[in-house]
Formats: C-alpha cells, structure tokens, sequence
C-alpha cells in the first residue's frame, strides 16, 4: 500500500516522501484500521517542502484519522470489526509516570503519537494499526464514532479537543467575560466556538492579512464577534476597545505561538488575567516579561487533551454545538498530498481531508 511518511531523525524538520509499504500484520492485542478520512495539521506542515537530505525512515504520517475496524487480534475483546472509529493517536506511553498515573497519556514524557512520532504509523496510508500496547494501558486511545458525526468530522478531533482542553479545562473563563484569539488555524477557529459554548461575550480573532479573504468570514461565521489584522491595526487598542476598555480582557488564547502575539496578549490581558498558550514558535523571547509579575498574569502551557476532553467534545459535535464542516475546505486523494499541503501553506485551505485513492 501507499503512504506517505516522513524521513531523517526526530529532531529533523523534513522530508516527506511517498513510500510503498507492506500493510500491518494485526498481533493477538491490537486493532488495525482501514483509514477513511486523514486530515492534515500544523504539526504536518512544518516539514513541508524542508530537505534534511535524510534516507531514514521516520514514520507513516498523519495522526488525525478515522475509519473502520479491519481486523482485531485474538486476545482483544473491547473492540470488533466493522466498527467506526477514531484515534487519539497515541500510541506508546509508560503507564506509570505521574502524567499517566492521572490520565494525561498525551503528556507522558515516553509518549510517542501514531503519525506523528517515530516507529508508530499514522493515518496518510490506507491500514493503521493500533497497538495492544496502548489499549491495554489506555482504554480511551481508541473512540468509536457515535451515530451523526462522519468519518471526516471525527478525523478533526485532535484541534477539537486541544480548544476544549485549554479553554474549558486550563483557563478559568466564566459566562460573560471577553476572549481574545490570536490564530486563525483550526486551533484558533475551534477556540472560537468553545469560547461560544462557555458564554464569552465578545469574542475577538486576530489573524494577518492573509487571513483576510478566507480565514475571518469563518470565524466570523463560527462565533468571533470580530476579526483584527494584525499587519494593519494596533492589536492591543483594537481588542480592547472592542471588548469595552482597558480591563475588558480576562483571557488571551494564544494559538499563534508568534513571540509577537504572546507580548501583544501580556500587555491587553487585564490584571489578574489568563493567558492561555497553545501555539508553538521556535524562536527565543527578546522582550521583558516584568508585566507577568506585575500584572499577576497567569500564563498557562497547554499541550493536547484527556479522555474527558474527548467524551465531551464528541458530545458537542454529535449535538451540533462545535461545527467542522465550515472549515473543510479541501477534500482530495492522497495521491493529491503536495496540492493539500500547497492549499495549506498558501492559507487557501483551513482543513485539508486526505482519503486513499490507489487501486488495490
Ligand atoms: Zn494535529
Ligand atoms: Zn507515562
């Protein structure tokens, strides 16, 4: 079968090429899927189009999948073939460090994703397997889809629930506070809706201007009460004057990740206030941060979800309270990868879904 997987070490950014490889052989515990619906991330997109002029294999990318149950190992009982589901894509942990003692499988420090980490295959290929391994650690590596949602909506669970977590679980928000949203990815588009559901009165989107055209009518569309541009407006007397003042704001979800985003959030947060950082930026800090101390600013690390973050996210979408078809924007076959990828670095696309389309 085809995938597409990622070569060079670990630590390397780059390069994706598409392979042919022997389709997984099923052990007595695991679980192999047919994959129906992949969805390319951010996490993706940073070694698109890099050449660390690697011939080591990597991994089968694409940790955000759904599909059928294929085939189940003799000893599994929790799961059989034909039913629907979806991975939270972890796919190894030790099960015994004080991060997996309370559930937090994704925060282990041995974790390794399925398509995102090394050894462990993801979902841009036509079969994944799901290891015994995990199942008998993790029960909740592994959730059948529930009646209404489809195998592409459930392929975008990952940023769902990554929303729900760092707003619902990290921050404190309360009904009738304001938000302020900088990223205009499925991160910050799904924070949007979340900060909908826990009642934030106005919920601001900043973005630049080549989230103009495409990007702020959807967030628009999806709950933001307004969108700023950040290459054109002064960001912090912008958000605060559209949420009612210089104390207007209790809560910054940073999904950029910019260093510039997270200055503009410590200096338009109020005092006392919460910023809650969920995008990544690889570049060091060149600015004081006195204003956390004397503003007493949280600022709160946010990395992935639990299995409360997925029963209730699920429960949301089979409800119709959080929205993914509005960010669809590209569906297409993995032999169109390079075109996914494209519409994704040139912002064309907000969600690109991949599905198998070699012959047998
Ligand atoms: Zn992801
Ligand atoms: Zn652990």
């Amino acid at each position: 079968m085809k995938a597409l997987a990622k070569f060079g070490k670990a630590s390397d950014f780059g390069t994706y090429r598409l392979i042919d490889i022997p389709e997984p052989v099923c052990g007595p515990r695991d679980v192999v899927i047919e994959v129906k619906a992949a969805a390319i991330c951010g996490a993706d997109m940073k070694h698109y189009k890099v050449d660390n002029g690697s011939d080591e294999f990597g991994s089968v990318r694409g940790h955000e999948f759904s599909g059928d149950i294929v085939e189940v190992g003799a000893e599994v009982t929790d799961w059989k073939v034909g039913q629907r589901v979806v991975s939270d894509n972890t796919g190894h942990v030790c099960g015994k460090c004080p991060a997996c003692e309370r559930g937090d499988y994704l925060l282990c420090s041995e974790k390794v994703n399925l398509g995102l980490g090394y050894g462990y295959s993801g979902g841009f290929t036509k079969y994944c397997l799901v290891p015994g391994e995990i199942l008998a650690i993790h029960k909740r590596a592994l959730w059948e889809i529930p009646e209404g949602i489809d195998y592409e909506e459930a392929a975008v669970m990952d940023p769902i629930c990554n929303a729900y977590r760092a707003i619902a679980q990290r921050s404190s928000l309360l009904p009738g506070e304001n938000v302020v949203i900088f990223g205009t990815g499925p991160l910050g588009l799904f924070s949007v809706q979340v900060a909908k559901l826990m009642g934030a009165v106005n919920i601001v989107m900043v973005g630049l201007a080549e989230d103009v055209a495409v990007r702020f009518p959807v967030a628009r569309q999806l709950g933001a009460s307004a969108t700023v541009d950040a290459s054109a407006e002064n960001v912090v007397e912008r958000c605060r004057s559209l949420c009612g003042g210089d104390d207007s704001i209790g809560l910054v979800v940073d999904c950029a990740g910019a260093n510039i985003s997270l200055r503009q959030a410590i200096e338009m947060v109020r005092n006392n206030g919460e910023i809650v950082r969920v995008g990544m930026g690889f570049a060091p800090f060149g600015f004081p941060i006195n204003d956390i101390s004397m503003k007493a600013v949280s600022i709160i690390g946010h990395m992935a979800y639990d299995a409360t973050s997925w029963r209730n996210a699920l429960a949301l979408l089979q409800h119709g309270r959080i929205q993914v078809k509005p960010m669809i924007t590209h569906r297409l076959g993995l032999s169109q990868w390079e075109d996914g990828f494209e519409a994704m670095a040139n912002k064309e696309a907000i969600k690109v879904i991949l599905t198998y389309d070699y012959p047998e």
